[in-house]
């Protein structure tokens, strides 16, 4: 399956806590069909002190979330959409917005 969503884009949460939010994307994991959505899904850790950082204390992080929990936000008219594929007369594949249209991945 042709990957979706790619670091660097703009989500809505579909589903769960944090619906309706959206964030940038800053990392996808293929295997587990998650990624790591800037300021969405945020857990609190405790984190002991070490040697850096002596104070110890509480860290936030954002957790990993399922694929299917977001839909990407189109650039171009700025709605939470469904994603379809193009190829161009080059042969390049590039993503879409099944709203508007509009090619997602620009060059
Ligand atoms: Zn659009």
């Amino acid at each position: 399956m042709a990957q979706k969503i790619k670091k660097g884009d703009t989500v809505q949460v579909i589903s769960g806590k944090d619906k309706g939010k959206r964030g940038e994307v800053i990392q996808v994991l293929p295997k587990e069909e998650k990624l790591i959505v800037r300021g969405i899904n945020v857990v609190k850790r405790h984190q002991r002190p070490t040697g850096q950082m002596r104070q110890g204390g509480i860290i936030e992080k954002e957790a990993p979330l399922y694929w299917s929990k977001v839909m990407l936000v189109c650039p171009s008219c700025d709605k939470a959409t469904r994603v379809g594929f193009r190829v161009l007369e080059d042969g390049s594949k590039v993503r879409y917005c099944k709203k508007c249209g509009e090619i997602i991945d620009k060059k």
